[in-house]
């Protein structure tokens, strides 16, 4: 018995980091199924062999896809493909995203294209292709991973925050939209956490970030994941357009 018991989740961006953190916590709270997605094959079917070593009772029911996320009929040809296993999809996880740490002069040619292309129109192929099945059942929760900088900006990648701040709109904007189907479309704004995307950041710069956050401390993947397993789960249900901070309060 689990929160998540007799759910069908597809997450993109689940082979390392907050995306992994959620996948795991999922099958903790007894996920029926569940998809993980990462950008290449080697990295996904990896993810997938960590998770089935963990969690053995429920191997035949996790998968892997590696769809490009910038090409919207690979997004759509693999949600389905997972989709039909099981007539539904109960939640889709819009996790997978790039950062960079440049300031606006030496931000390299087509880079802030880049995080807009796979952090923005990523999310909306998904977020779109999500709802387009979920209106047959007319239920659904899709839950997109956001940033803090989405919200307040950011001092060194304002291609990062723009997409950020784009995720926050389109969250809001189909929140609006397919509530009428009863598809609830939520966000999560993580501050600053310790994966993969954060590793590169030198100690004197954590340092300064840490003194910004109440909690005086940089989040936990699994922390990130619990706010998103919430919006997957029927904990919400009455939660739409909305825009959860789990930033220990960064100011
Ligand atoms: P990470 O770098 O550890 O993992 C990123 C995941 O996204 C990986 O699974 C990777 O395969 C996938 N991905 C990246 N580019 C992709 C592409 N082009 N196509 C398909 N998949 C792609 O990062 P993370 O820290 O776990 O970040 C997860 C999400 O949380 C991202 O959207 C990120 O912007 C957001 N976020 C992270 C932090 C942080 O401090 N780590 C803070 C705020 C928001």
């Amino acid at each position: 018995m689990g929160i998540m018991d007799g759910k069908v989740v597809f997450i993109t961006g689940a082979t390392r980091g907050i995306g992994f953190a959620t996948a795991t916590r999922m099958l903790e709270e007894n996920v029926e199924a569940i998809a993980i997605c990462g950008s290449c094959e080697e990295t996904a079917t990896a993810a997938l062999a960590k998770l089935k070593e963990a969690f053995p009772e429920k191997a035949e029911h996790i998968y892997a896809y590696w769809p490009s996320l910038l090409v919207e009929a690979e997004v759509a040809r693999d949600m389905k493909d997972f989709h039909d296993k099981y007539g539904r999809l109960d939640a889709v996880c819009s996790n997978a995203g790039i950062t960079h740490n440049v300031t606006i002069k030496n931000i390299p040619e087509g880079e802030f294209k880049r995080q807009i292309d796979v952090n923005l129109i990523g999310t909306y192929y998904v977020d779109r292709q999500a709802g387009l099945l979920m209106r047959a059942k007319r239920k659904g929760s899709i839950v997109n991973t956001a940033s803090m900088t989405g919200l307040y900006g950011s001092g060194m990648g304002c291609g990062y925050g723009a997409s950020k701040g784009g995720v926050i709109a389109l969250t809001k904007s189909l929140g609006r939209e397919l509530g009428f189907f009863n598809i609830r479309v939520n966000c999560v704004a993580p501050g600053s956490v310790k994966t993969d995307m954060t590793a590169g950041l030198n100690p004197a710069a954590l340092q300064a970030v840490n003194q910004g956050i109440a909690l005086k401390r940089m989040g936990e993947p699994y922390e990130i994941a619990n706010a998103i397993m919430f919006f997957a789960s029927d904990l919400s249900t009455y939660c739409t357009a909305t825009c959860l901070s789990v930033d220990g309060f960064a100011t």
